[in-house]
């Protein structure tokens, strides 16, 4: 039940990520199978991806299934439930190595102040909506953070306190 409900964060998680061209038919939310074989189409496009794209769908499809027998069988054993999170976790990890790839496969970033290309990436999980990457420089003090809700609340409570002192 929670593999099954992790699979299908997984896939809210990448459509979030991944732009779907607008003549593409979009499945219903649930359809897991569907969805995957849209985000693998999106993400591994043309001929020379098709291995991959073949090998991603099929993935999914298999721990999709495996999940859905895992969820309603009577006879599961640990070592079946073993079995389907580890699917679960390969799955997830190739879909976050295809959402991240620009920054496994380093396309020659530079900085944009000193033009470095000592340029590092972190990631912080409290960056909107679900945690996303941000990148420092290694130069200079750069830094493509978009800031945390924490910092703007510490920058209101500074307001506060100047106005206390006004009063
Ligand atoms: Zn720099």
């Amino acid at each position: 039940m929670l593999l099954r409900e992790c699979l299908l964060s997984l896939l809210a998680a990448v459509r979030r990520r991944v732009e779907i061209p607008a003549e593409k038919e979009r499945p219903q939310d649930a359809n897991f199978i569907a969805w995957s074989a849209l985000l693998a189409d999106t993400l591994c496009p043309g001929k020379s991806n098709k291995e991959m794209r073949q090998y991603l769908k099929g993935t999914a499809e298999d721990t999709w299934q495996l999940v859905n027998w895992l969820t309603h069988t009577r006879s599961a054993t640990k070592t079946a439930a073993t079995i389907s999170a580890q699917a679960c976790d390969t799955l997830v990890g190739h879909f976050i190595s295809l959402v991240e790839r620009e920054r496994l496969d380093p396309t020659g970033e530079k900085c944009p102040i000193c033009n470095s290309r000592d340029v590092r990436s972190h990631f912080d999980p409290a960056i909107a909506p679900d945690g996303d990457y941000y990148l420092t420089c290694g130069v200079c003090d750069w830094s493509s953070h978009p800031g945390t809700p924490d910092d703007d609340e510490e920058e209101e409570n500074d307001a506060e306190e100047d106005a206390g002192d006004k009063v």
